[in-house]
Order: C-alpha cells, then sequence, then structure tokens
C-alpha cells in the first residue's frame, strides 16, 4: 500500500538555505534530494510518490518515507542506510569514505524478471518500481532529460538535414517526465515538433513550463501550425490531444509531410500506455480491472502505432526509438517489421559513449537559482574551446524553468567531470555558492547501464546483454566515495531488459569530498571508456591511451 495509516500523502519541498537540518552535508544533500523527487513542481503524481517514467517512485510508500526522512535526520558521518526498492531496511557502521546511502532497486532474479512477477511482489507491498533517476534521488525535472534530447535531435540533424531541424516537422507522442522535453529539444534545434499525447494535462503541464509552445484544437489545426511554420522555417511546437495509435496511422494515411519520426510514451510498460478503444478517463480502473487484456490491448495498439512509424521510414522519414522499448512492445502485439528502424544509441549516441560522454547534472541544495548561474559559468569558464556546450549552456539559462532545487544538466566526458566537480567544491568552500552542490547523471550513461533495447543495442561484440559493467560501476563508485549508490532493474525499458547504477556525491567544499569527487567523478565515465573498449570501439581504446585509462589485456 502507498499509504498505510497516519503516513497519507503531503506535500513535500526540500528545506532550501545553508542550515543543516541533519547531522552533516552528505546526509542533507540525500534528504533534499529525496524530498525534491517528490515536489510537485517535479513529480508528476507526487501523492502516489511517482516521480516520473511510467510508475518510477522515489520511496515504496509514504510510511518508508518517512522512515527515511527521519533515519537521515540523525544518521552519523561514519553510518550507512540501506534502501531495499524504496523502503530503508537496515543502517550499519561503516566508515566517512562510505556512501550514507547505498540503495538497491526492483530487482530481481532472471528467470523472475518480468512484469507480472514484478507486479504480484509490489501488490504485496515487497518491491517498487524505481525507474533511473526516481528511485535514485537525482531527477531534476524535464531539464534532465533536455539536454540528451537536444543532443539526439541535434544528431539527427547533422545526419541528414545539414545541422539544422529549420524546415523540418517532427512527430512524437508522449509529453510527460521525459517526453516533454521533445519539443523543447527539436525548438532548440530550430524545428518543428508534433506531439500527441492522450493526457490533455500533459500537454497544458509543458505549456506552463515553457516546453511547449502552443495546444492544437483538433489534428487539422495541428498540421496546419506545423506546415506554415515550417514553411517560414520558423521553431514551432505543438500539443495535440489524441492517442498515437490512432494518430500516427492516420497522419500516415493523409501522407502528412513528417520528416522526423520517434515517440516517447510510456510503452516499456503496456499498463501507462493507452490501448485504442479505450478512453483516457478508464485507463487507471480498466488496467487495474484486467490487466492481462489491457496488456494485450495496448501490444496491439502499439504494433499499429510502430506500423505507422515503419511507414513514415519506408517514405524515406528518419524514424528512431526513443528508449522506451515499443519495438519489442508492437513485436508482441504482432507487428512484423517492428525491428526494422533502430534505437537512438546506436544510431546517433554511442560515438559520445565511446568517450565515456554522458549526462552529467547538478542541484544547487541552497535552492537559490544564483547558485546555478555560477556554476554556469565557471562551467563556461572550465571549456572556453568547447563551442557546442556553450551553445548549449547559454541557451539553457535563457530558456529552462527550473523545477524545484535549480539543477543544471550537460554532456561532459572522461577527464573533464572531476574537473567540474572540484571547481564546484572550491566555490562551495570559497563562500561564492550558498550551500553544496549535489553532483549526479542519469542511469542512461556510457558506463552504468546494460539495456539491449536502448543503451547497449548492437554492440560492436555482440555484449548487448552482459550486466556485469553496471555492477562493476556500483561496485567502484561505492569505492571511491560517492554519497549515495544504487543498482536498479528495468528501468527505461521495463522488466527484464535493463540493469543500471547510479551515484550522487556531495560538494561540500571540505577537503575531504574534493578526494571523493575526483576518484568517483573520474572512475564514473572512466566505466564507459572501459566498456567501449572492451567491447573493441577503437574511439574508446585510443580515448583509454590518450587520457591514461589503465586496461590490462591492453597493456600485455
Ligand atoms: P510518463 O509516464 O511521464 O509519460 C508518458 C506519456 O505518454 C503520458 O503523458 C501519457 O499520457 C502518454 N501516453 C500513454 N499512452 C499514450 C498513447 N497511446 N497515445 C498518446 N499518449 C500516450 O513517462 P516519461 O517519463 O515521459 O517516459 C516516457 C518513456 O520514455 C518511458 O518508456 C521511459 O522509460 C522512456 N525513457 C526514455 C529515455 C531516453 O533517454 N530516451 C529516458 C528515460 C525514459
Amino acid at each position: 500500500d502507498i499509504s498505510t495509516p497516519g503516513h497519507e500523502p503531503r506535500t513535500v519541498r526540500a528545506p532550501r538555505g545553508a542550515e543543516l537540518t541533519t547531522q552533516g552535508w552528505q546526509q542533507e544533500g540525500a534528504l533534499r534530494m529525496l524530498m525534491n523527487n517528490l515536489d510537485p513542481d517535479v513529480a508528476e503524481h507526487p501523492d502516489a510518490l511517482v516521480v516520473y517514467g511510467g510508475t518510477g517512485r522515489a520511496a515504496r510508500s509514504w510510511a518508508a518515507f518517512d522512515a527515511m526522512v527521519a533515519t537521515l535526520k540523525t544518521l552519523r558521518d561514519d553510518e550507512t542506510m540501506l534502501v531495499q526498492s524504496g523502503k530503508p531496511v537496515g543502517v550499519f557502521r561503516t566508515s566517512e569514505w562510505a556512501p550514507r546511502v547505498l540503495i538497491a532497486n526492483s530487482n530481481l532474479v532472471g528467470d523472475w524478471a518480468n512484469w507480472e512477477e514484478f507486479r504480484r511482489l509490489e501488490e504485496l507491498g515487497l518491491t517498487m518500481y524505481g525507474q533511473m533517476t526516481a528511485g535514485s534521488w537525482i531527477y531534476i525535472g524535464t531539464q534532465g532529460i533536455l539536454q540528451g534530447t537536444y543532443e539526439t535531435f541535434g544528431a539527427v540533424a547533422r545526419k541528414r538535414f545539414g545541422g539544422t531541424l529549420a524546415g523540418t516537422i517532427t512527430l512524437t507522442a508522449g509529453l510527460g517526465g521525459m517526453g516533454g522535453a521533445q519539443p523543447l529539444a527539436v525548438t532548440m534545434n530550430e524545428g518543428v515538433a508534433l506531439c500527441v499525447d492522450c493526457d490533455v494535462t500533459r500537454i497544458d503541464r509543458r505549456i506552463a513550463h515553457k516546453y511547449l509552445d502552443v495546444k492544437a484544437e483538433n489534428l487539422d489545426h495541428a498540421l496546419e501550425l506545423a506546415i506554415a511554420a515550417r514553411d517560414e522555417r520558423r521553431p514551432l511546437s505543438i500539443g495535440v490531444e489524441g492517442n498515437a495509435a490512432e494518430v500516427f496511422p492516420l497522419l500516415l494515411e493523409r501522407d502528412a509531410p513528417i520528416d522526423i519520426v520517434t515517440d516517447q510514451t510510456s510503452a516499456h510498460d503496456p499498463l501507462a500506455y493507452l490501448p485504442l478503444g479505450v478512453d483516457f478517463s478508464d485507463m487507471k480502473t480498466m488496467s487495474e480491472k484486467d490487466p492481462i487484456w489491457f496488456t494485450e490491448q495496448a501490444q496491439q495498439s502499439m504494433a499499429a502505432h510502430v506500423a505507422a512509424m515503419v511507414g513514415f521510414q519506408d517514405r524515406g522519414a528518419e524514424v528512431f526509438d526513443y528508449g522506451n522499448s515499443i519495438r519489442d512492445e508492437a513485436r508482441k502485439g504482432g507487428f512484423e517489421r517492428a525491428f526494422d528502424f533502430p534505437g537512438f544509441v546506436p544510431a546517433y549516441i554511442r560515438p559520445l559513449f565511446e568517450e565515456g560522454l554522458g549526462p552529467f547534472r547538478w542541484a544547487a541544495l541552497s535552492g537559490d537559482p544564483a547558485d546555478i548561474a555560477a556554476t554556469d559559468r565557471a562551467i563556461l569558464e572550465l571549456f572556453p574551446d568547447n563551442e557546442h556546450l556553450r551553445r548549449w549552456i547559454t541557451m539553457a539559462g535563457e530558456k529552462v524553468a527550473f523545477e524545484g532545487l535549480p539543477a543544471r544538466i550537460c554532456w561532459l566526458g572522461y577527464g573533464d567531470r572531476h574537473r567540474a566537480g572540484l571547481r564546484f567544491n572550491e566555490m562551495v568552500a570559497s563562500g561564492e555558492l550558498k550551500a553544496p552542490i549535489a553532483i549526479g547523471r542519469d542511469h542512461l550513461d556510457s558506463g552504468s547501464v546494460a539495456s539491449p533495447y536502448r543503451e547497449t543495442e548492437s554492440m560492436r561484440d555482440g555484449s548487448d546483454a552482459i550486466a556485469d559493467w553496471p555492477l562493476l560501476n556500483a561496485l567502484v563508485n561505492t569505492a571511491s566515495g560517492a554519497s549515495w549508490v544504487s543498482i536498479h532493474h528495468g528501468g527505461g525499458v521495463g522488466m527484464g531488459r535493463s540493469i543500471h547504477a547510479g551515484q550522487v556525491c556531495i560538494a561540500d567544499g571540505t577537503e575531504l569530498a574534493a578526494r571523493k569527487i575526483e576518484a568517483v567523478l573520474t572512475n564514473d565515465p572512466g566505466m564507459g571508456v572501459i566498456r567501449h573498449a572492451d567491447a573493441g570501439y577503437e574511439h574508446a581504446i585510443d580515448t583509454a591511451r590518450e587520457r591514461g585509462v589503465r586496461i590490462p589485456m591492453n597493456e600485455q
């Protein structure tokens, strides 16, 4: 049960300012980031403890949340709290160098790793779905995914459209916590985005947060707006209410001039995908009443949805799976050509992963936007020659509305992340920043995830499903002194399809924090370099050689 008596939903907001409510900043960082994940400005459905990504939760129940908060408040600098799928299960004496929190979410033994078994256990109150940054307390609102989405659409622009999306129309669906970044990422790349969602409140929310420009009255209106903007090469994002499984085939039938097609509905969880013939208002009751029937209906609808995507590809559009496993669900729904288009990682992101590049992020525990503005300036000073980074940081400063604690994301690679972390730590020490900074990343990173339909799809050596890498990643981050470390199963693409790890470091201005940050922020992206070098990617092998990442087998 989400709510046990005495532990009802309430409005959660992280403390702000430089005063501790716990025994130290490492604990305070964990407390504030846990609370921030559930802030109504951050979480998609805070009452149900759902942060984003279908049912990705920060805590298993309100009772578990209360116990974690109470424990973090008294936790000492040499103690570690253990969290098992969103519930605190133990506190052990460790050391100052050890993480203050260790988290394992949604992990199931291989043969049992499916949604049916997961839901049975969830129903019994034994587990929760942690998604990626929901259960590991480093979700920073839709901005977190904005940079990655901006990078992806930038790569699409470079690959197919001469470096800009100006004069193109992108069709997509899903305006949730992650998917809501798509419209802004497309307009940041100067294109037009046509975004379908069956939940009109998500469209309104994205407009309120400035991620989406306008809401169309209906599909005709949406198409009219899109074509007019495209013809003027004017960036515009348009939300339209509808079921993607109906709208995509309709647009294909009408021969709509779509250049790029993708999707970010919550396809990884068939109970979070609205099937054809079901009213959005009945979705929750019907999925609860008969999950097996609902799953079949959702998979059949995804088959129609993906068939339209393949149809657009046949007509020359650039089509890709955006990491929600819709191809596999469509295949299960009976569509044989579901894997005709690639996933976005092999198509655009892998070369970045090869050099340990990935989504570096940080949040200002002070709550003061001026602290993020100061770190933005620090990033520009640290990396003056990186034009792409400059463009992003400048645009993000202008266009990104903060949700919850002010935060920033940018992609940095091996050799650069620890420099940024150390600089932030100095800024905390000198008083330039008003309070410490929480530095973390998505689990979708170069060396922290095994996910054969997404991050590790089509690895050169066929090692897509090898999950030793994320486990080693969590172990090395624990050994290196991260403030909290997590191991999850099923994030992004759903049960049975991924294993991944996260880490967060609190830059509290101390010498000890500096030593930990240097180690974690070197070794964590280093995992990406060695993982890709091991798979035979030359760029990763060269990166390791040039930047001194040791790989024993290459030293023989
Ligand atoms: P979410 O649950 O917050 O949002 C999903 C949205 O899809 C909701 O607004 C819902 O109303 C809408 N939707 C559901 N069925 C629909 C249908 N048939 N037609 C139209 N709209 C429909 O999820 P999210 O956090 O936005 O994540 C979306 C997906 O992307 C998930 O599968 C997630 O695992 C995946 N994901 C991708 C990345 C990436 O980097 N590409 C990262 C994280 C998550």
